[in-house]
């Protein structure tokens, strides 16, 4: 089948690979022509690990193409996947008009009939829209359907390729043939093809990341507890991940959840709910303790310095908002280095593959340092943010002789106390007691 996919992002340019490496002929535009510049150039624009050797085979095997050329791509597909942008405005709000824009624009393309596959997270209504955008402005006649996306960064290629089930939401059944033919060969192992209206289908992505902020946001507050009454939370937290209702996954304390989905989408959930009158106060709830948890982070950073944070050098390992991603959108790294900043500190910062967007981001205003050990040289204070394999088990006694001052504050819970007291660290995590 010939497929566009618009928007050439962490989520379209693993949609339009994974489409191509099953058999189909796939153009992924941008509007970006430096996103498709790179890639025509073999470069990826974004780390995501196992997806570089894909996208070579598949641009190979000439089964894949990028296009800053909407209307070429539009004009030979059937399927157009939207995978654009659905950020917030600054008031929290759900900004759907990159999707819109889209829209109107595959609209003009259009050359006959199209079926619309609506990847980007949009609130509950929006389909309705793009229907409405598109009918204006083109005699063609066309099907919209909403297929979200439950892919995580890191691990994004295999979630896309054995995902836990398809979600569509569909109202014409020759449509749904197409889908479920498209996406049979990723549910070999028997994984559900869900079918549902449109509106249904809208939610269910909302409700997925609630349920999982939700999830970080109670592990975190029961951490703080932990922390008040002397428990250490990594028991607590065993006890939790064995119990058989409750399971393993998103229970890990931290700085709080971050990045370009949870923080807005759960923001968009309550916003929804509201506007409907209907009960949004746990979704606030989570947000609230969300913010709460990242500034509780800084806060005990700088209260430990106090005044002399203006004399520090503070070394961060990881910026980014999770491991095994590059995207630095909505990474608590961003408000701590701000924090810092704005306090006086030095900042020198290590990131196994987002070195050179904090660079951007920052110029010189931190120093970003390509090894791990580096950043921590002449440093009074080591902040570990994000859980790289590599920081896991670190030669303490290295880091004992580069720091100025033997102090860790680890977001992420990576070390036992007992090793860092026994170094000579003051070490402080999250939900266990501080050595
Ligand atoms: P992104 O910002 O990485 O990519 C979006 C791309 O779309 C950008 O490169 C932008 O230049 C391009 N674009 C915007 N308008 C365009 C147009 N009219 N024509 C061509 N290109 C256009 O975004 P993302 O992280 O890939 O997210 C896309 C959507 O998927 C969002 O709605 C997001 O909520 C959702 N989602 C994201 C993830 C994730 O982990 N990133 C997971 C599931 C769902």
């Amino acid at each position: 089948m010939k497929i566009a996919v618009v928007g050439t992002g962490y989520v379209g340019l693993v949609v339009g690979t994974g489409l191509a490496e099953n058999g189909h002929f796939v153009t992924c535009v941008d509007r970006d022509s430096a996103i498709i510049d790179r890639l025509r150039a073999g470069q990826l624009p974004i780390y995501e690990p196992g997806l570089e050797e894909l996208v070579v085979r598949n641009v190979e095997e000439e089964r894949l193409h990028f296009s800053s050329n909407l209307a070429e791509a539009v004009g030979e597909a059937l399927l157009i996947f939207v995978c654009v942008g659905t950020p917030s405005h600054p008031n929290g709000d759900p900004d759907v008009s990159e999707v819109l824009a889209a829209a109107e624009e595959i609209a003009h393309a259009m050359t006959g009939y199209r079926i619309i596959v609506n990847k980007s997270t949009c609130p509950v209504g929006t389909t309705e829209l793009i229907r409405d955008t598109v009918k204006k402005l083109t005699p063609h006649s066309f099907d919209v359907v909403v297929n979200p996306e439950f892919l995580k960064e890191g691990a994004a290629v295999d979630d896309f390729m054995r995902p836990d089930r398809i979600v569509v939401g569909c109202d014409d059944v020759r449509v749904l043939e197409i889908m479920k033919e498209l996406y049979a060969p990723f549910l070999r192992t028997g994984k559900p093809f869900l079918t549902m209206d449109l509106r249904s289908a809208e939610l269910t992505k909302y409700a997925v990341n609630s349920m999982i902020a939700a999830r970080v946001a109670l592990m975190n507050e029961l951490a703080n507890i932990c922390e008040a009454y002397g428990a250490d939370v990594s028991s607590v937290r065993e006890g939790v991940a064995t119990d058989s209702r409750i399971g393993a996954t998103y229970v890990f304390p931290g700085l709080g959840f971050g990045g370009s989905c949870l923080p807005k989408d759960v923001q968009a959930a309550a916003r929804m709910a509201r506007e409907k009158g209907v009960g949004y106060e746990i979704l606030d709830a989570v947000t609230a303790a969300n913010e709460r948890q990242q500034k509780r982070f800084i806060r005990r950073v700088l209260d430990f310095y106090g005044e002399a944070v203006t004399q520090k050098t503070i070394a961060l390992w990881g910026a980014t908002f999770k491991a095994r991603t590059d995207d630095l959108r909505g990474s608590p790294a961003l408000r701590i280095i701000d924090a810092l900043l704005e306090a006086g500190a030095k900042v020198s910062v290590y990131d196994p593959v987002a070195g050179p967007k904090l660079t951007a981001l920052y110029g010189d205003k931190i120093s970003v340092t390509d090894k791990s050990y580096d950043a921590l040289e002449r440093a009074d204070g080591l902040l570990v943010i994000t859980e790289w394999r590599e920081f896991y088990r670190p030669d303490v006694e290295r880091m004992a002789t580069l720091m100025r001052e033997k102090v860790i504050f680890d977001g992420r819970n990576l070390y036992r106390p007992k090793v860092m007291a026994d170094a000579g660290f003051r070490y402080f995590s999250i939900g266990r007691p501080s050595v």
